[in-house]
């Protein structure tokens, strides 16, 4: 059977695998994470009563069909790490590492979560809705995993799923051709050391918020645990900033946070929320929707300005200071909570897998070339920001250039 591997079991490297499967091509993803489903499974919907196109639920519905097609399997927590051969027959090395909690043995009953004494639990589903439906333990909060002693979650396991003993182990795929789909890494708010991110508790990223509002339906400020009245939304965190490296638009942020606080505002109508941005990009919608909204919408404001830091209330709120364009003033304002729209970078192993793939980087670090005639392609954030509707449609067209290229090589 004709073989393909999908490196990446985001948005892109689901539709590849999909529309792959469809033509009766065996395909492998291989995944970093526990999961499928890339980052946009922490995002939540943002259409509360009716769709507003966020697409968050275009490649998160298609998830189930990767998992039950017989012409897909997934090594989740795994990675790449040689690829030999040529091109229509290369031989690749998987490295999986040590599965903690047993996929094939895991039935999500839950026991194990109900008895671990971190906060919270540290061993639950990596996503509200993970597939594999397989529970994980979070490595950074398990006490275990710190040198404490703890064996609770894998005593009460029914099906023995847990084993703290399990090893890395090697996998070997032979496959035609190969899509590099392993998405983007979020901008790391903590390097722009004047918004405070990560010293104020109430400065939050737009995923942190996404992710909020994903699992709980809720807008609460972390200080206070009580939802938030007053939002400040600054835009281009981590985009367009010399200073942090990224002089490039990430092209969607604009379109994303003016949906969030759209969401926000239905459910919460009193809410006051400000907008702070140096000019207004959205990417594939209206240019004037923020304006649009803003008038027919009381309580929302737009300023334009990129804020010069946020400094602490002395009652721990984020106050964001910042120059006015008209008057050329410096003003504060103090909010509930403060929410940096962060910028897409490039995937954290893009230089890794160029090496290994014998592809190219841009100077920004993203995946810059494909090679067709090698039959390795490249589709999604990995190459460049975008959105979920683009991601989605790139990795249909990298599968056709996978088909294409295989019906050629035969
Ligand atoms: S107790 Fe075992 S089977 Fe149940 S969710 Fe936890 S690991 Fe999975
Ligand atoms: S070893 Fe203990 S702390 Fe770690 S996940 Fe299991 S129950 Fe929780």
């Amino acid at each position: 059977m004709v073989q393909a591997l999908v490196i990446g079991g985001g948005t892109a490297g689901i539709a590849s695998a999909i529309s792959l499967a469809q033509r009766g091509i065996f395909v492998t993803i291989v995944e970093k994470d526990s999961s499928i489903g890339g980052r946009v499974s922490e995002l939540c919907c943002k259409g509360e009563i009716q769709c507003v196109k966020c697409d968050v639920c275009l490649s998160l519905d298609r998830l189930y069909e990767v998992a039950q097609s017989k012409y897909i399997r997934v090594f989740t927590n795994s990675e790449v790490i040689k690829v030999s051969g040529k091109p229509g027959s290369y031989r690749v090395t998987v490295i999986r590492k040590p599965q903690l909690v047993r996929e094939d043995a895991c039935t999500a009953c839950g026991k194990c979560g109900s008895v671990c004494p971190v906060e919270g639990s540290a061993i639950k589903p990596r996503f509200n809705r993970s597939v594999p439906m397989t529970y994980w333990i979070d490595e950074e909060k398990c006490i275990r995993m710190k040198g404490e002693s703890c064996e609770k979650c894998s005593e009460i396991c029914p099906t023995g799923a847990i084993d703290f003993k399990a090893k890395a182990s090697r996998k070997y795929l032979n496959v035609a051709a190969i899509i590099v789909a392993n998405g983007f890494e979020p901008f790391e708010a903590s390097k722009d050391r004047r918004l405070r991110y990560g010293q104020i508790k109430d400065v939050l990223t737009s995923l942190e918020i996404e992710k909020m509002l994903s699992d709980s339906g809720k807008l609460i400020a972390p200080s206070t645990g009580v939802i938030c009245k007053k939002i400040g939304i600054i835009q281009c965190v981590g985009s367009r900033d010399e200073r942090m490296g990224v002089a490039y638009c990430s092209k969607v942020c604009c379109k994303y946070s003016l949906k969030i606080a759209q969401l926000i505002k239905l459910k919460y109508p009193e809410t006051e929320i400000s907008f702070f941005f140096m000019d207004w990009r959205p990417y594939d919608s209206v240019d004037n929707e923020l304006l649009e909204w803003t008038r027919k919408n009381q309580g929302v404001k737009i300023v334009r300005s990129r804020p010069a830091e946020i400094i602490e209330s002395e009652n721990g709120k984020p106050v964001v200071r910042y120059v006015t364009l008209a008057e050329n003033k410096i003003e504060e304002e103090e909010f509930d909570l403060v929410m940096l729209s962060i910028g897409i970078m490039p995937p954290s192993d893009a230089q890794k897998l160029s090496t290994i793939l014998g592809i190219e980087v841009s100077p920004s670090g993203f995946i810059s070339s494909e090679d067709a005639h090698k039959g390795i392609f490249a589709a999604g954030c990995c190459t460049g920001p975008k959105d979920i509707e683009e991601s989605f449609m790139e990795g249909i067209a990298a599968a056709n250039r996978v088909a294409a290229f295989i019906g050629g090589s035969k």
